[in-house]
């Protein structure tokens, strides 16, 4: 259920913001709850994951996916600890929607939304989110009310209950206000959409992100976390070490094999009649894919090439 559900809300999250709410029925998503650390917990229904801190005094949490289901999550929240733990914080991971359209209903719930400065930017300007080619996706700006509170540049620390949320911001890598979280006392790492598990990963270019920033944000993370660290990715399934190292591999040696082809002075449409990524299409483009061979090559020669500087950013 909870697979099928998560590649819907990719397809849905490819329709746009707006139609994304009309068209899923939100009636039907289940929230499951995973235990990764006592007071830790992972929660998914539908968009990209939240990860839950829940302490005595109240709970945090990084992402918060669609509005509508805002009660589902206190709920799922309320069913792991005794009393009435209320959202207290909230971390954005990046400005997309399936990842803070819960803003509004959190912060009129009284919760107090943390984000990077160019989150707050982005949910204010709205635009175009793209892989500067094929995939383009228009995303209105959030009502002032669902704005985040309180922003940061580079890093901040919210203490609860004894447990650490530490953000720190990678630039230029999903896109430029991306966050990834780190608890420490944990060992758990919530990456946001800098790493995913439903094939190549979407990354927007139109919004300053790169794949030399993921690259650089993946590396960082496997350096500073210990080897039994459990990482909460952006969409699917809770992941370890492992899978991060080989995820991390696969953006290098793709980014590379376009790198290459770009040397040779080859043309965009002549490294997808190559099928250059051919090697790793089996694993990470899966039939009906967010983003498929052809999108990743655009993606990674616009990465390349910085096609975005000369488009220019996204307005604001
Ligand atoms: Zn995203």
């Amino acid at each position: 259920m909870c697979q099928r559900l998560l590649y819907l809300g990719i397809l849905l999250a490819a329709a746009g913001a707006v139609s994304a709410q009309e068209q899923q029925d939100f009636s039907k998503v289940e929230i499951k709850t995973t235990q990764l650390a006592p007071g830790v917990y992972l929660l998914q229904g539908a968009g990209g994951n939240i990860t839950a801190a829940v302490g005595s005094d109240g709970a945090l949490l990084v992402d918060d996916s669609f509005a509508p289901l805002a009660d589902k999550i206190r709920a799922a929240v309320k069913s792991v600890a005794a009393g009435d733990k209320a959202v207290r914080y909230i971390i954005n991971t990046h400005y997309h929607y399936d990842h803070t359209l819960g803003n509004l209903p959190f912060i009129q719930g009284g919760a107090v939304v943390i984000a990077q400065d160019n989150i707050r930017s982005r949910l204010a300007s709205g635009g175009t989110a793209g892989n500067g080619g094929t995939i383009t996706r228009e995303i209105k700006p959030v009502e002032p009310e669902a704005l985040p509170q309180v922003t940061f540049t580079n890093e901040v620390t919210v203490h609860l209950d004894g447990e650490e949320a530490h953000a720190v911001h990678y630039a230029s890598a999903h896109t430029d206000g991306d966050a990834i979280v780190f608890f420490p006392k944990a060992n758990v790492v919530a990456m946001g959409d800098i790493f995913v598990r439903y094939g190549f990963p979407f990354i927007d270019i139109n919004a300053g992100g790169s794949v030399q920033g993921m690259i650089a944000a993946c590396e960082d993370v496997l350096r500073k976390v210990p080897a039994d660290a459990k990482i909460v990715p952006g969409h699917g399934e809770l992941a370890g070490i492992t899978d991060l190292r080989t995820y991390t591999q696969m953006l290098k040696d793709t980014t590379a094999a376009v790198s290459s082809a770009l040397h040779a002075n080859k043309t965009l449409a002549q490294m997808k009649q190559e099928h250059i990524l051919a090697a790793w299409s089996e694993h990470y483009s899966p039939p009906k894919a967010f983003v498929d061979t052809d999108a990743f090559i655009e993606t990674l020669y616009n990465s390349l090439n910085k096609r975005t500087a000369r488009h220019g950013p996204v307005p604001r």
